[in-house]
């Protein structure tokens, strides 16, 4: 029988295809390797899910054999390899795609060896791949031996003390603080105290400081609480007690192994996820951290080098090709055991997998909104489950989906009630009903009386103030003052927002806009305005330079001379954005130092600088949008001004009261977080909205209680499962037919029939048109999961065989956003 291969190839088709495995590669074949393959005459960078020896129904002369091995040692570990399958069955995604997303790059070397087997010619997709590899530098460790007492002076006696207390060093680092490391260094590895190896450097910005050892608290009664349970899962998940039976990647016997850390903000869940990873790397197992926006956490990987030193593998869409690659192989290859990362680290190659903590796990950045759309949160656990793994999801304001786990005796929850700092307590919260107080003494709505006051006090007692708004730009709309018509994008059904831009007073901190990067993936976006959303007062004069800019495609233009409707010369600007408010706030408190911190002002490093000035006190108020709420703890802010909190609860979603409440709580729980208590202010026209009224309240169980209640009665999750059809094309009426066509077969296949399976629509979506394409969905809803894949199952066939050229529809299972 012949030995043959299942190879999955980049191409969008769910199915892998059979070659045959050459003689001469037999040994070297293994599930994980890539491959080059020819594939309709080109040749192809493939990837091996199995191999065996069988017979098939293939007629044999067609079965072609594999051209090349491309990696010697598997690029994907098992346990990654079989997880990333299931992935792809579980989103009905192309296992080709899925597996790009854990795919690394290929290294040069093995491009020359490629090359050099006359394999290259031809192929397509490899000459274009990136390449890295070949640098390397030299790193320095201090290894378990002792030294005879007296035998070791001077530098190297410095040397060896200086790599014991902070952790492994690279050489050149070390060079710069001992004239004579070098020679040193070689005396020391002689006598066998230091090793030193060499690799491929990490030249990361969150690398470019050492970072001095910690010395770990003493935990409070509940965070030890917490350490102790998560340390009796890891030794559980790791067999400890009984024989270690099957492969690494096998699941374990064991109790329960996930875990909802529910602690209030400030409640010191980190020490809990550093205890863990302790606990997780004394069993000699890897861990795997998932934080929503790690250029916004500079802090917590800190606070993770501060404990474990250098042996971390930060993993962040600003690397390099070849840091990045640097990253992976040194998990790949298990020097380092610990990854920190966004949602992509979820594909993170940490060896023999022991412990997963996805922190903040209600942020919605956690799915992947393009693409393959995984929700990293929900496949975090399979992943766990699967590796034999424990799993701890991280909140102070737990997603609905993990409270409904717990309730299902899925997750267990560990409680941190109180905060850690002994002086600190959860901040006082009020509530600013601005149907009664109009504007304060800067002729702004929404700057209140009592918020103007609260920020005066604040000031004077040099502490610092936070101001949320959630909407970027300077006015959110632009309206006609004749005919009330609003400004929209071309390409989009939603308005566009007025950014002035780059001033001569701008304040530090704050840097125009310019051009605009589009919101990246995933990235909670502005909410389009709703209708009859709160405006502040519009603007009479017509302002000077400026672009109008779309927050859904890249769309950035002057601001129209007349109304496109009327032709009127009166355009007005409405409501208040985030640089507005900024400007307001700067102009109506001269002795403040203000800045901004929104998608407009944060390139890669700005975000950092800015939260940095702000740590050092050298900002007084900072105004932002989400990017304000996000786990910061800054000790000296005293005053949280929610500016406008109706601003998200009113859009088309089934989850805009739970986001509203967790950007109330998250924001509100930057306030007071040491000695000095904090302050909330939060104003709003809906004072008994749920949302605000527990967010008031510091109330979470009671919102979660309510919502969970909420969502049975209207039958969304997690009281049901859905699926989103996205259904898109540029002509109109292709759009509608194709979703037509869609929801008439999911009606008419076994599950919709027998009415297992609900299925709403076809329908147009919230935002109807977005960059020139016409959008429609079809939501299918279902009490069990079982029906619901048949029902997708029995669609994706249908998709297969081609339903129309010119529709695009993607297959949303556990969808997030709904608009
Ligand atoms: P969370 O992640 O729950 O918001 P953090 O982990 O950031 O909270 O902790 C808040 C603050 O409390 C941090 O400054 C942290 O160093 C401190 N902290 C945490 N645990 C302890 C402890 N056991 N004793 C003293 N301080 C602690
Ligand atoms: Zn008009
Ligand atoms: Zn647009």
């Amino acid at each position: 029988m012949p030995l043959l291969a299942d190879v999955a190839v980049p191409v969008p088709l769910s199915q892998a295809f059979t070659y045959e495995v050459p003689a001469a590669l037999a040994a070297e074949v293994r599930p994980g390797a890539r491959v080059l393959c020819e594939f309709h005459r080109r040749k192809l960078l493939g990837v091996v899910l199995s191999v065996s020896e069988r017979s098939t129904a293939i007629d044999p002369s067609r079965i072609k054999p594999l051209a090349a091995l491309v990696d010697a040692r598997p690029a994907l570990p098992a346990e990654l390899l079989s997880f990333l399958q299931e992935l792809a069955a579980y989103y009905f995604a192309p296992i080709g795609e899925v597996l790009r997303l854990a795919l690394p790059a290929i290294e040069r070397e093995q491009v020359r060896a490629l090359k050099a087997q006359g394999e290259l010619d031809g192929v397509l997709d490899l000459g274009r791949a990136k390449q890295v590899g070949g640098r390397k530098v030299a790193f320095a460790r201090a290894t378990d031996a002792i030294e005879e007492p007296g035998t070791l002076r001077g530098q190297a006696a410095a040397l060896l003390a200086l790599l014991r207390a902070n952790g492994e060093q690279p050489v050149a680092r070390l060079e710069e603080r001992f004239g004579n490391a070098r020679s040193a260094l070689k005396k020391l590895a002689e006598r066998g105290l230091v090793a030193l190896d060499e690799r491929e450097p990490p030249r990361d910005p969150f690398f470019r400081l050492a970072e001095a050892r910690d010395v770990p608290p003493e935990l409070n009664a509940a965070q030890a609480e917490a350490a102790a349970r998560l340390e009796a899962a890891l030794a559980a998940a790791a067999g400890e007690g009984e024989p270690r039976a099957g492969a690494p990647h096998e699941p374990r016997p064991a109790g329960p192994s996930a875990f909802l850390l529910f602690g209030v903000t400030g409640s010191g869940k980190t020490e809990v996820y550093l205890r863990a990873i302790k606990s997780c790397l004394e069993r000699g197992r890897g861990a795997l951290v998932m934080v929503p926006e790690i250029a916004l956490t500079p802090q917590l990987v800190a606070r993770f080098r501060a404990r474990f030193g250098d042996e971390l593998a930060v993993l962040h869409s600003g690397l390099s090709d070849a840091d990045r690659h640097a990253m992976w192989s040194s998990l790949h290859g298990g020097k380092v055991r610990v990854a920190i990362g966004a949602r992509s680290a979820l594909f993170a190659p940490v060896p023999d997998l022991g412990l997963i903590l996805v922190d903040e796990e209600h942020d919605g950045s956690f799915k992947q909104e393009e693409g393959v759309r995984y929700h990293a949160r929900d496949m975090a656990l399979l992943r766990a489950h699967r590796a034999g793994a424990v799993c701890v999801l991280g909140s102070a304001t737990p997603s609905i989906e993990s409270v409904a786990l717990v309730r299902r005796g899925k997750l267990t929850e560990l409680r941190l009630p109180d905060r850690a700092h002994r002086e600190a307590s959860l901040p006082e919260v009020t509530l600013v009903d601005l149907r009664r107080f109009g504007a304060g003494p800067s002729g702004d709505p929404l700057i209140s009386l009592p918020l103007h006051r609260a920020l005066e006090k604040t000031l004077a007692a040099k502490e610092q103030a936070i101001l949320f708004l959630n909407r970027r730009g300077f006015a959110p709309s632009v309206v006609c003052g004749s005919c009330g018509t609003l400004t929209t994008c071309d390409a989009c059904s939603v308005a566009l927002t007025y950014h002035r831009g780059r001033r001569r007073d701008a304040p530090a901190g704050a840097i125009a806009a310019g051009a605009g990067a589009p919101p990246p993936a995933g990235a909670a976006a502005t909410p389009p305005p709703a209708a009859g959303a709160p405006g502040a007062g519009s603007l009479e004069e017509r302002p000077q330079g400026g672009r109008l800019r779309c927050h859904y495609c890249d769309y950035a233009g002057p601001l129209p001379e007349r109304c496109a409707a009327c032709g009127s010369r009166t355009l007005l600007l409405e409501g208040l954005g985030t640089e507005r408010l900024e400007a307001t706030i700067a102009a109506s408190f001269p002795e403040a130092r203000v800045a901004r911190l929104d998608r407009d002002v944060a390139g890669k490093d700005r975000s950092q600088a800015i939260l940095a000035r702000m740590r050092e006190g050298k900002i007084d108020i900072l105004v932002g949008t989400q990017m304000v709420t996000k786990g910061h703890d800054l000790p000296n802010v005293t005053l949280v001004g929610v500016v406008n909190a109706d601003a998200a609860l009113g859009l088309p979603d089934f989850r805009a009261a739970e986001r509203g409440f967790q950007l109330l709580v998250q924001v509100a729980g930057r306030a007071g977080r040491r000695d000095r208590p904090g302050r909330v202010l939060i104003q709003t026209r809906n004072p008994e909205h749920p949302a605000i009224a527990f967010a008031a309240a510091h109330d979470v169980p009671g919102f979660l209680d309510r919502e969970i209640r909420d969502r049975e009665e209207v039958g969304y999750p997690p009281a049901t499962r859905l699926a989103l059809l996205r259904i898109d094309a540029v002509d109109e009426g292709v759009g509608r037919g194709a979703a037509a066509k869609l929801a008439a077969h999911a009606r008419t296949c076994p599950e919709g029939l027998a009415r297992r399976v609900e299925v709403l629509g076809p329908s147009a979506a919230p935002i109807a048109r977005l960059r020139g394409r016409y959008r429609f969905r079809v939501l299918l809803r279902a009490r069990e999961r079982g029906p619901l894949r048949g029902t997708l199952a029995a669609l994706a066939g249908l998709l297969r065989d081609g339903l129309d050229r010119n529709a695009r529809v993607i297959i949303d299972v556990d969808p997030v956003a709904m608009l």
